[in-house]
């Protein structure tokens, strides 16, 4: 069938502005690092999973490429939808349908917005642990699909754990419900697991059963400087155990990013001199703010007299609290040194200080000039680097893929710790996958997809 053609039987099927053309499609920015606009042939917006399932059998039968569109913030490229492909934004399927407040669990279509979940749980007292710095545009059916990281994971672990049941729908149409609430359920294989993280390439989520956990009543924040890498995993690991479980950020920056962060059109000021090669966001949850903000204060202390961190400001009011996290979330700045390369790789913590000296020093050698910054949800083995080597065409992108990737394989490192992979990462994937793990991808994606209309090309060739 002819685009036109299914095009018109899609907008008689779906009703009116279910589907843009056009000028409505071209106006659209195609995302928060690319900005050009939207090149696909046409947005759907289905309202409910049965328009999903609608839209899927009539381009499966067509053998027509279907992109899933959330809120658009990934960063792998994962989202791009050619000018034959159409995209198929869950941005209308936004309900939040229900909050189990004794079961501890919402359900939600995947076109709810993450600060619009984090909002509904903290009305009832509860709390959904995802959090990253897109929370205002990221939709669920995104994060679920990329298997989002966030500022939390090493207390709460990654989107897969804080997703108990899902819903999607297959490339012919066929609706999977796994909407089980609970916890516990090992009757047979997972299914849900499947389109965790698989980027929209084995189905399409439209609703899923979230996990939350009792908001904490407590919150401890502190914002340290340290003078030597090889303090940060001490640093960590003296939080973790002398915080009893209730640590559930450490984050850390180099000191090129903090500077990026604290030096206008930057809004926020330095929080500590910016003279320190290394700073660490420290975030405690818990439950009774008197008690655990004086431990929280004596392991701070201890650190600082063993000489783990050189300096630190703890927040003592929310606004304190939330410049601290402005410094983090202000990834704007990166837009300062157009065209610039995201990184977001991950090893043992104990590879990290090599890799980076061995990444700038070869950066340095090739590209002279070359701005680096890093930091990352380090307690979780990640980290970003993001570089600018002056022009963004391929063959400066290649250049600089190849030193920060081919360092990885030796460290037991991932060309991916959060992000996915989407278009940007498929070329390095067999990097960090065995030829078996490769080859059982493709067989699931032909499993589930025999057409390849899901997001064609994107994680695997
Ligand atoms: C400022 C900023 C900070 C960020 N911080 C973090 C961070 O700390 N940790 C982290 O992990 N990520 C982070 N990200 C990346 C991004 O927010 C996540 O990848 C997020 O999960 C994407 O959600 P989205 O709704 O925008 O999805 P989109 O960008 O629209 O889509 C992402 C991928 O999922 C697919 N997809 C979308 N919806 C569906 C669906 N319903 N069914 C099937 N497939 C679907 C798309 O086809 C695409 O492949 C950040 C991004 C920005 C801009």
């Amino acid at each position: 069938m002819a685009l036109n053609t299914l095009l018109e039987a899609l907008t008689q099927t779906l009703g009116p502005g279910a589907v843009l053309t056009g000028s409505e499609v071209r106006s659209r920015s195609a995302g928060w690092i690319s900005r050009e606009p939207i090149e696909a042939a046409a947005i759907l917006r289905p309202r409910d999973t049965a328009e999903v399932s609608r839209i899927l059998q009539f381009c499966h039968a067509a053998g027509q490429p279907v992109v899933a569109h959330g809120g658009l913030t990934g960063l792998v490229d994962g989202s791009h939808a050619h000018a034959n492909e159409i995209a198929l934004s869950l941005e209308l399927m936004n309900r939040i349908e229900d909050l189990d407040e004794s079961g501890l669990t919402m359900t939600v279509q995947a076109g709810a917005v993450l600060q619009a979940i984090q909002q509904k749980a903290e009305s009832a007292g509860l709390l959904f642990p995802l959090d990253l710095g897109a929370r205002g545009s990221a939709m669920i059916g995104g994060l679920i699909s990329t298997n989002a990281g966030g500022n939390r994971v090493i207390r709460y672990g990654m989107t897969r754990n804080l997703v108990l049941g899902l819903e999607a729908v297959l490339a012919d149409g066929t609706v999977v419900s796994s909407l089980y609430p609970v916890i516990k359920n090992n009757s047979g294989y997972d299914l849900k697991q499947l389109f965790i993280g698989s980027e929209g390439t084995l189905g399409i989520v439209t609703r899923a059963i979230l996990r939350l956990v009792p908001q904490p009543r407590s919150q401890n924040t502190a914002f340290l400087a340290v003078n030597e890498f090889a303090h940060l995993p001490l640093l960590l690991r003296e939080l973790s155990a002398g915080l009893g479980g209730t640590l559930s950020a450490f984050e850390v920056m180099w000191n090129e990013f903090y500077r990026l962060v604290t030096t206008p059109p930057a809004r926020q000021s330095p929080v500590l001199p910016q003279t320190f090669p290394y700073y660490v966001i420290a975030d405690a949850l818990g439950s009774d703010q008197k008690p655990e903000q004086e431990r929280f204060e004596a392991v701070l202390m201890a650190a600082v007299d063993k000489g783990l961190a050189a300096d630190c400001v703890v927040a003592l009011s929310a606004s304190e609290r939330a410049a601290i996290w402005a410094m983090r979330d202000d990834v704007d700045q990166f837009h300062q040194f157009r065209p610039w390369f995201g990184f977001d790789v991950s090893m043992p913590i104990r590879h990290m200080e090599t890799y980076v000296t061995e990444v700038r020093a070869q950066l340095n050698a090739e590209f002279p000039g070359n701005v680096c910054f890093v930091f990352g949800h380090m307690g979780d083995g990640n980290l970003h680097l993001n570089v600018h080597v002056g022009g963004g065409d391929p063959e400066a992108r290649h250049a600089v893929e190849e030193i920060l990737y081919s360092r990885l394989q030796s460290r037991q490192g991932a060309v991916s710790a959060e992000h996915g992979i989407g278009l940007e990462k498929r070329a390095y994937l067999p990097l960090c996958r065995t030829p078996e793990e490769m080859n059982l991808m493709r067989t699931l994606k032909r499993a589930m997809d025999p057409k390849g209309i899901l997001n064609p090309g994107k994680v695997l060739a």
